[in-house]
């Protein structure tokens, strides 16, 4: 063998953005898509069209690759380990996966690690459910365990009864304090099967409607304690859980530190500042950590970066805009992702660097609130025009 073939199950945007580092590392990519017209589908080198939950369509496409990898976590486990017993590589493998696909048994390994949870408990009845809200006080957020994104499988509810609908469909659910947090931080860590990790800078993320819109890389006014801990802190998790590839962790910043919020493992949408903003993006590094390469420099490239989604509006031709935001600010980097436009769907997103994290924040808002038709203003710094 010499070079490798790297096969990433999922078609979505994550899988397209690897594309260009398997381009670069000169490795072939080879993605299992669940559409021919999906994102990764219109740039990977080689595309199957299959199920990911079926155990025939991955046992074919594990024989084409030489390892295998994700662009999201609905793969079941028990199709990975029977990958993993016929002799695949899987990067990362079901027992890492698994923290980041059921949110309970996350939160029991978090609290064997000693990290800081939210108070939580594990709940099969509405009964269970007000004993819980009792001690933590309502309302309580409730979440189905596995299968949530983007918000989907997220409640705050205020008492038991509101759990019925729920368990009538989950064996349990996850019900966790309403942390009172100042705002939401993300941060992520690559580690390789040999043991080698690198972590970037941790990050201050904003959600719309339960979306990332924006994260601003470094986190802005971070104490650098709290920025030391996390760094170990997710390092610890890595190493523990056997994580290959990249993992996100996400978090609530409290007044005395931080909360574990969940783990993602895959590059993440907190992570897309580094295609831009650090000297090894979350692409290239996931591609390097899956096939035991040595990892890339996390290093910011700049004092800050901000990354802002272009989430769906009505704006049907999203490319008209390029004109402005292209001339307005030839330091923007857009990143789309060949979808088609839905209310609040993830479409692309705006990279901007530079030495100043609200100035920087501005112009990446800007730039993909103008493609997006949020933002209709061509001129932001002259009121008198909007
Ligand atoms: P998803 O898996 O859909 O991304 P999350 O668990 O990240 O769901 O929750 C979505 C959002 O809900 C979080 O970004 C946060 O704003 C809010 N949230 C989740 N858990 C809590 C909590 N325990 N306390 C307060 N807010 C929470």
């Amino acid at each position: 063998m010499s070079f490798p073939v790297i096969g990433v199950i999922g078609g979505g945007q994550l899988a397209r953005m690897m594309a260009p580092a398997a381009e670069a590392l000169g490795v072939g990519f080879h993605v299992l898509a669940e559409s021919a017209d999906s994102s990764a589908a219109q740039v990977a080198g080689r595309v199957t069209v299959g199920d990911h939950t079926d155990l025939a369509a991955l046992e074919a496409f594990a024989a084409e690759v030489d390892v295998i990898t994700f662009d999201h976590e609905h793969v079941p486990p028990e199709h990975l380990r029977a990958l993993q017993a016929a002799g695949h590589a899987v990067h990362p493998g079901p027992d890492a996966l698994i923290h980041a696909q059921d949110k309970i048994v996350m939160r029991r390994r978090m609290d064997t690690l000693g990290l800081p949870n939210p108070r939580w408990a594990e709940i099969t009845s509405p009964a269970d459910l007000d004993r819980f809200g009792a001690e933590v006080g309502f309302p309580v957020v409730l979440k189905t365990p596995r299968g949530g994104y983007d918000g989907h499988g997220v409640r705050v509810v205020s008492s038991g009864a509101e759990a019925e609908e729920w368990l009538a469909a989950h064996p349990a659910l996850l019900a966790e304090e309403k942390v009172d947090f100042s705002r939401e931080l993300a941060v992520m860590v690559a580690r390789s099967p040999m043991g080698q990790t690198a972590v970037w800078p941790v990050v201050a993320t904003y959600q719309q409607d339960g979306v990332c819109k924006e994260a601003v890389a470094p986190a802005p006014g971070l104490d650098p304690e709290l920025a030391r801990r996390i760094t170990a802190d997710v390092l610890t998790v890595a190493g523990a859980l056997g994580v290959t590839g990249v993992m996100a962790m996400e978090m609530f910043e409290t007044p005395d530190g931080y909360r574990v919020n969940e783990l993602a493992m895959r590059p993440h949408n907190t992570g897309h500042w580094t295609q831009d903003g650090s000297v090894t993006s979350q692409f290239e590094q996931h591609l390097r950590a899956v096939l035991d390469l040595p990892l890339g420099d996390p290093s910011a490239r700049t004092a800050a970066t901000a990354m802002v989604n272009v989430l769906g509006a009505d704006q049907e031709d999203l490319y008209r805009a390029y004109f402005h935001v292209l001339a307005h600010d030839p330091q923007a980097k857009v990143h789309m992702y060949g979808k088609s436009v839905r209310p609040g769907r993830k479409l692309g997103h705006v990279n901007v660097s530079g030495d100043n994290a609200d100035s920087v924040l501005a112009r990446a808002r800007h730039a993909a609130d103008f493609i997006a038709g949020t933002d209709t203003n061509p001129h932001p710094d002259r009121e008198d025009t909007a």
